[in-house]
Parts: structure tokens; C-alpha cells; sequence
């Protein structure tokens, strides 16, 4: 809700490379349950936000904190799995799945990083690694009910459709049980009924108490989305809000124009 404190805490983040700032000290808070959408043209700096959130970029200077149970934990200068094993999963702009495997298998693959079975068992099959294994089965199987792929278990992820793709990306992501999820433009290339099908994906992800971070350029789809808005330029937040106030905020609009 409005009051909660924040889950994520985002403290003068700057991403240098050499001249360029990408992000030149953006702060950035995000409320536990909501989706909260990140705009901004081109180039603006989303997907580098991104990348240092999951420690695919370590950030010049500024700092990452997620709350949890235990207390604050601060993400920037954790490894990309380390940033995962603390909670935070995503998709990436451009699809990246194993293509030759199926979306079930793709699935396993995510589940396995939280997998706890011990190498003796993986070589001898002992009862227990095969009670695991059907469990992680039937996990897999009910994320990909959940994404709408069920029927789809067995295809290989190459011959799914691209709006499919899309979908098993975020199943993958849903596999390391992440308290917030980051999702780099899941709508682009979409067909109209995809979109409509990931809308209401996405929200039911909102509903069973992930928080997301969105970048979307679909404005129709921040409008139906986002609880909250910040608008990105030229690495800096120039607007912050309700999707409608960001959207008639002369300042977007001018970033907008000149892109
Ligand atoms: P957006 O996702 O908003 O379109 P990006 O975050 O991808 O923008 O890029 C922001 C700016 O940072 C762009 O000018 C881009 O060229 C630059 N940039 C991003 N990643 C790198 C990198 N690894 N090396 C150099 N420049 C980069
Ligand atoms: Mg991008």
C-alpha cells in the first residue's frame, strides 16, 4: 500500500561508460505489490537501470537495497547470482531461452538454482532425488499453468510462438520465486491479443504478491499497469507519479518530442 515502507531503495545510481552517463544519480523507490513502470525514450538509461539492479552492471557510484525479512540487504556490488538467490529475477529486452530445450525443461532450469539436492543423490538416484525431481516437476508444471503454456509443456521453446516466448521467459523468471521481478519490455513485437494475454499475466503476477518493475513502451499498457511511474531522459528521473499524471507532465512530453 501507500504507507508500506519500500521494497526496493535505489540511492544516486550513476553508470559511467567512459563520457557517457547512463544513469547519472537516479534515486528510485518501489512499494512491495505494486508494478511500477520505468519510461523514458531511447537511450534514456531503462535497461542500464536494469542491469545494475541485477548486478549485470556494477554501478559507478550509488547504492541498491532490498528490504527483506532479515533486514535491508544491499545488492549493488553482488554478483548477478547472488542478486537472484536474494530475490530479484527478470526478463531480458531481447527473448534469451534455451531454444532446443522445451518450455517445461526451460522451467527446470530456473527451479534448479533453488534446487538442494546433494551430489551422492544426483548419482545414485537414491528415492529422495526422484521424490525432488517429481516435485520439481510438478512446480514446473504449475508455472507454466500459470503463464498460460501448460498445454505447451513439451514443445521446444524455438517452436513456440513469439508471444510464447515471451511468456515462458517470465515462467523462467517466476522459477527463482522472486519478490520483485524486473520485466525489460515484455510487450514489444506483440500482437494485440498477446499483449491483452500478458496484461493480465502480469497482473495476476502483481496480485499473488510479486512486485514488478516494468519497462514498457506500450503506453496504453503502463496506463492499464502501473500503480506508480518514473520517467527516465538522458539518464536522469524527470518525472515521477501516477501514470496519468506522468503522461500530461509538459517534461515527458518535451522528452518524448525530442527523441
Ligand atoms: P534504454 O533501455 O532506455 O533504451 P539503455 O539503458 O540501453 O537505454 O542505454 C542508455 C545509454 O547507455 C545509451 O546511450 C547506450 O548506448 C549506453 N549504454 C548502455 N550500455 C552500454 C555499454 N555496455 N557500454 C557503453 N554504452 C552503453
Ligand atoms: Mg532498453
Amino acid at each position: 500500500g501507500a504507507g508500506a515502507d519500500p521494497l526496493l531503495t535505489v540511492e544516486q545510481a550513476l553508470m559511467q561508460f567512459g563520457g557517457l552517463k547512463a544513469l547519472a544519480g537516479v534515486d528510485l523507490t518501489v512499494r512491495p505489490g505494486t508494478i511500477h513502470g520505468l519510461i523514458g525514450p531511447n537511450g534514456s538509461g531503462k535497461s542500464t537501470m536494469m542491469n545494475v539492479l541485477t548486478g549485470i552492471y556494477k554501478p559507478t557510484a550509488g547504492s541498491v537495497t532490498l528490504a527483506r525479512a532479515g533486514g535491508a540487504k544491499r545488492l549493488d556490488g553482488r554478483t548477478p547470482s547472488e542478486i537472484a538467490a536474494s530475490g530479484v529475477a527478470r526478463t531480458f529486452q531481447n527473448v534469451q531461452l534455451f531454444r532446443e530445450m522445451t518450455a517445461l525443461e526451460n522451467v527446470l532450469v530456473g527451479l534448479h538454482h533453488s534446487f538442494r539436492g546433494n551430489l551422492f543423490d544426483a548419482i545414485l538416484g537414491t528415492p529422495r532425488r526422484r521424490r525432488e525431481e517429481r516435485e520439481q516437476r510438478a512446480r514446473a508444471m504449475a508455472i507454466l499453468d500459470f503463464v498460460g503454456l501448460g498445454p505447451l509443456a513439451q514443445v521446444e521453446a524455438r517452436n513456440l510462438p513469439y508471444g510464447k516466448q515471451r511468456l515462458l521467459e517470465i515462467g523462467r523468471a517466476l522459477a527463482l520465486d522472486p519478490v520483485l521481478l524486473l520485466l525489460d519490455e515484455p510487450a514489444a513485437g506483440l500482437t494485440a491479443p498477446d499483449i491483452a494475454e500478458l496484461t493480465a499475466i502480469i497482473r495476476k503476477i502483481r496480485d499473488a504478491g510479486i512486485t514488478v518493475i516494468l519497462i514498457e513502451h506500450h503506453m496504453d499498457v503502463v496506463m492499464g499497469l502501473c500503480d506508480r511511474v518514473s520517467v527516465l531522459d538522458f539518464g536522469h528521473k524527470i518525472a515521477e507519479g501516477s501514470a496519468r499524471a506522468v503522461q500530461e507532465d509538459p517534461k515527458v512530453i518535451e522528452a518524448y518530442l525530442g527523441s
